[in-house]
C-alpha cells in the first residue's frame, strides 16, 4: 500500500463494529483506512459467530419443525444429513457477505489493508502485512479489534478434539459425544446445532441455571426441549479436569458437591465466555488505559483516555454482541467527524437463537430482585394466542416490566418463536419511553405472535380478553 499521508481515520478491526465505523466516517467525507489481520472482512460475527452459527441453527429449527408435523398427520422419515453440503452452504453464504462488505468498501473508496495493526504511539500505528511492515499515521483511531474465546486453564489448547466456537462451526465432523463446557449462549446454540446432527451433547454449567443471565421462567422452556434433546446438563459443576488420550479420546473430570466424576467424550467445546484482544495491540507505547478484565476504557463517546483513539465493540467492554458493535461504531464515527453523537442507548437487547429462541432487554425479574427495584408485571402465555398453538409454540410467553408510578416500560423477555426478533418492539418502546397505554392500544395485526406484546401490557391494563384474570378486570 503506498501511503505516506496522515489518515482521517484508522480503523482496526473489520467485524460489525469496525466496518460500520469505517463506512459511516467514509459516508461523512474522511479518508479512511479498515484494516483486518484476516483477509476476509466481516470479523468473528461473520466469519465464525453468529452468521455461521445462525445458518445452521436455521437447519435444527427446520429438523424440529418436521418432527412435530409428523404429530398432525405430515411425515418425512428421518433427515439424513449431508455434513459436506451443509459446510457448504454455510461457507457460501459467508463469502457472500465477505464480498458484499468488500464491494461496500470499494464504493465507498474506504481503503482495505490485510495485516496485524499495533501501537507505535498515540498518533501511529505498525501493520505487518505480507509484504513487509507498514507505517500509519491517523488522526483519529477506532479499535475495535474484539475478542477471542476465553479457555480454561486444565484444558489442552489446539487440539482437534478440543473445540472452541470457531472450530465447531467448521463442522470438520460430528462426534457421536459432545461435552459443552459452559452452559451460555454458544454452548446452548452450538449443543442444539450437534445434538439435530446426531452427536449426543452433555453440558457442564458452573452457575445454577443455564443462560444464567435470563430469567428462569423465560428459560424453562428451552431447557425443557434441551433436558429431551442433551443426554445431560449438569448444573452447579466445574471441570476440574480434562486429559486426551493417544487416540484422541477426551476424558474429563467434573466436580459437584465436592464429589468429582470421570466421564469420557469424543470431543469437548469449550464455551465459557469471550476475553478481550487487547493484548495484541501494545498499548502501552499510548495512554490508552486498559481496565482490570482487559477492557479499553471508553467515555460516552466511544473516546479512550487519548483524545484521538476511540475503542468499540467486544474490546470496549460488555456485553459483548454485533449490535452494540455496530453502535458504537457508529458513534465513534460521528464523533470523529465532529458531531454530536453519543452511546446514549437504553438498553441492548440479548437473543438466544435456539429452539425456542430467548430474548430479553432491559431489567429482569432476576435483576430488579437483585437491586431491589420495584416493578409491575405484564405477562402473556402464549397458550392463549392463536398464532402459538398454529406454531407448536403455546409453551413461549412474553413479559413486560413497567415503572410502577409511570408504567413506563423497564424492560421484557420473550421466550418462543422469532423471539428474537419480536423483541424489537419492546426495545423501542423502552428507547421512546414508552408506557404500559402505548403498547397496549397500539393495534396489532392478528394472528401473529407480536399480538403478544400488546396483549402482555394489556394484562397489566386489565383490558385483556384473551384472558380471564378476575382480580385484573376494570
Ligand atoms: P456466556 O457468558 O454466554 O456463557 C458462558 C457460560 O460458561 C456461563 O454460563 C458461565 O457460567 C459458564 N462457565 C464459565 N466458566 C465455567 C467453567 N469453568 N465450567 C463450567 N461453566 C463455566 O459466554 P459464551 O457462550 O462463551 O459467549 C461469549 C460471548 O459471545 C458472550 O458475551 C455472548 O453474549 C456472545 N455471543 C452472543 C451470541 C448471540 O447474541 N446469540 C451468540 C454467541 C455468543
Amino acid at each position: 500500500m503506498n501511503n505516506t499521508g496522515v489518515w482521517d481515520v484508522v480503523v482496526i478491526g473489520s467485524g460489525p463494529g469496525g466496518y460500520a465505523a469505517a463506512f459511516r466516517a467514509s459516508d461523512l467525507g474522511k479518508k479512511v483506512l479498515l484494516i483486518d489481520r484476516d483477509e476476509k472482512l466481516g470479523g468473528v460475527c461473520l466469519n465464525r459467530g453468529c452468521i455461521p452459527s445462525k445458518a445452521l441453527l436455521h437447519i435444527v429449527k427446520i429438523v424440529n419443525e418436521t418432527q412435530h408435523l409428523s404429530k398432525v398427520g405430515v411425515s418425512f422419515g428421518d433427515p439424513k444429513f449431508d455434513i459436506e453440503k451443509i459446510r457448504n452452504h454455510k461457507n457460501k453464504i459467508i463469502s457472500q457477505l465477505n464480498s458484499g462488505i468488500s464491494q461496500l468498501a470499494k464504493a465507498r473508496k474506504v481503503s482495505v489493508l490485510s495485516g496485524k495493526a499495533s501501537f507505535v504511539t498515540n498518533s501511529e500505528i505498525l501493520v505487518e502485512t505480507k509484504e513487509g511492515d507498514e507505517k500509519i499515521k491517523f488522526k483519529h483511531c477506532i479499535i475495535a479489534s474484539g475478542s477471542t474465546s476465553s479457555m480454561l486453564p486444565n484444558v489442552p489448547l489446539n487440539h482437534p478434539s478440543i473445540l472452541t466456537s470457531k472450530t465447531a462451526l467448521d463442522l470438520e465432523s460430528v462426534p457421536e459425544s459432545l461435552l459443552i463446557i459452559g452452559g451460555g449462549i454458544i454452548g446452548l446454540e452450538l449443543g442444539q446445532v450437534y445434538s439435530t446432527l446426531g452427536s449426543s451433547v452433555s453440558v457442564v454449567e458452573y452457575m445454577s441455571s443455564l443462560v444464567p443471565g435470563a430469567d428462569d421462567d423465560i428459560t424453562k422452556p428451552l431447557i425443557r426441549k434441551l433436558k429431551k434433546q442433551f443426554k445431560s446438563i449438569m448444573l452447579s459443576s466445574k471441570v476440574t479436569n480434562v486429559d486426551v488420550g493417544s487416540e484422541g479420546e477426551v476424558k474429563v473430570s467434573i466436580e459437584k458437591n465436592n464429589e468429582i466424576k470421570e466421564r469420557m467424550y469424543e470431543k469437548v467445546l469449550v464455551a465459557v465466555g469471550r476475553k478481550p484482544n487487547t493484548d495484541l495491540l501494545q498499548l502501552e507505547n499510548t495512554d490508552v488505559k486498559v481496565n482490570d478484565k482487559g477492557f479499553i476504557v471508553v467515555d460516552e463517546y466511544q473516546k479512550t483516555t487519548v483524545n484521538s483513539i476511540f475503542a468499540i465493540g467486544d474490546i470496549a467492554g460488555n456485553p459483548m454482541l454485533a449490535h452494540k458493535a455496530t453502535h458504537e461504531g457508529k458513534v465513534a464515527a460521528e464523533v470523529c467527524a465532529g458531531l454530536p453523537a453519543a452511546m446514549d442507548a437504553k438498553a441492548i437487547p440479548s437473543v438466544v437463537y435456539t429452539d425456542p429462541e430467548i430474548a430479553w432487554v432491559g431489567l429482569t425479574e432476576k435483576e430488579a430482585a437483585d437491586k431491589g427495584i420495584p416493578y409491575e408485571l405484564g405477562d402473556f402465555p402464549w397458550s392463549a394466542s392463536g398464532k402459538a398453538m398454529i406454531l407448536n409454540a403455546s409453551q413461549g410467553k412474553t413479559k413486560i416490566l413497567f415503572e410502577p408510578e409511570t408504567k413506563k416500560v423497564l424492560g421484557g423477555a420473550i421466550v418462543g418463536p422469532v423471539a428474537g426478533d419480536l423483541i424489537s418492539e419492546v426495545s423501542l418502546a423502552l428507547e421512546m419511553g414508552s408506557d404500559v397505554e402505548d403498547l397496549a392500544l397500539t393495534v396489532h395485526p392478528h394472528p401473529t405472535l407480536g399480538e403478544t406484546v400488546g396483549a402482555a401490557a394489556e394484562v397489566l391494563e386489565g383490558t385483556m380478553t384473551d384472558l380471564f384474570i378476575p382480580q385484573k378486570r376494570k
